[in-house]
């Protein structure tokens, strides 16, 4: 089923994006194993980052972010492309909820930064950072950078809900981007609107049926799937492995008994033995 839909209200003048991250929350608490308040925080960036990846214009577009402050939650990155694969992971796993503030407060710390490189796939990569605001989570954090780096007015909200045994049960995001000609009207309208609400009512109207509280421009209609998939393979690592160079990784090998290299987007280990590195190289000489 798709889980994001993108249209234009307010006559036009404000993109709006409604998304259902449930899946992708799920499957990223599960593959990493995660606390349920790091799913928390880290369900929050997948949300807003198929959001971001939902805006990639190039078949080739990729992007990444990275959230970095003396929290408890410590780094935690994720990327997406333009079909709408996201992956990630937050280096506490075990992440527990805190007593006295706002767990995100905790997870993210002080002196935060977030930095966002989008890839359109050529030319240079665009890289834009900001400051973590001292004050809210995520969703401040990405307005912050909209606001700094790319001087888009936009209004965020993503939440995840835990069921009765602390599983993801819900998560989602909806996002509210005035157009540069947007008018001060909708500008007040855009502040106006209670995303809470709207974020809520995707449990029971679905990604559609929220666009359609608005008098939405059905011209423009994209509804699309977003999953979390990780691309690493065998044989994408195979091509990193080449860059080490056939001596090294011999040695390599050698020594351990084989070559290990760990996908931290996906929690996958992937093992390369001698057999691997002859068929590796195998292939390069033929080149
Ligand atoms: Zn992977």
């Amino acid at each position: 089923m798709n889980n994001v839909l993108r249209t234009l209200v307010f006559n036009g003048q404000v993109s709006l994006t409604v998304i259902d991250g449930t899946e992708i929350v799920k499957e990223g608490a599960k593959l990493h194993n995660l606390t349920p308040a790091a799913s928390y925080v880290f369900g929050k960036a997948l949300c807003v980052m198929t959001y971001m990846s939902a805006c990639l214009k190039e078949e080739s577009g990729e992007i990444s972010l990275s959230l970095k402050g003396n929290g408890t939650g410590g780094e935690i990155a994720v990327s997406g492309n333009r079909a709408l694969r996201i992956r990630g992971y937050i280096e506490n796993t075990d992440l527990v909820g805190c007593e006295d503030c706002e767990t995100e407060r905790c997870a993210l710390g002080d002196n935060g930064s977030l930095t966002i490189i989008r890839d359109d796939g050529y030319n240079r990569p665009f890289i834009g950072a900001c400051a973590v605001p001292g004050f809210g989570g995520v969703d401040e954090a990405f307005e912050e950078y909209y606001r700094i780096s790319e001087q888009l007015p936009t209004r965020i909200k993503s939440g995840v809900e835990f069921g009765e045994n602390n599983e993801v049960v819900f998560a989602g995001a909806v996002v509210l981007q005035p157009l540069p000609f947007a008018s001060d009207d909708t500008l007040d309208k855009v502040y106006e609107t209670d995303l809470d609400e709207l974020l809520s009512l995707i449990k029971t109207l679905g990604v559609e049926g929220v666009a359609e509280k608005f008098d939405c421009d059905k011209q423009v209609w994209d509804s699309r799937k977003a999953s979390y998939r990780c691309n690493c393979s065998k044989h994408y690592l195979s091509r990193v492995l080449v860059s080490l160079g056939e001596d090294a990784l011999r040695e390599i090998i050698r020594e351990d008994g084989a070559a290990r290299i760990h996908c931290h987007y996906c929690n996958t280990d992937y093992e390369f033995t001698g057999e691997d590195a002859d068929k590796i190289f195998a292939h390069k000489k033929k080149d």
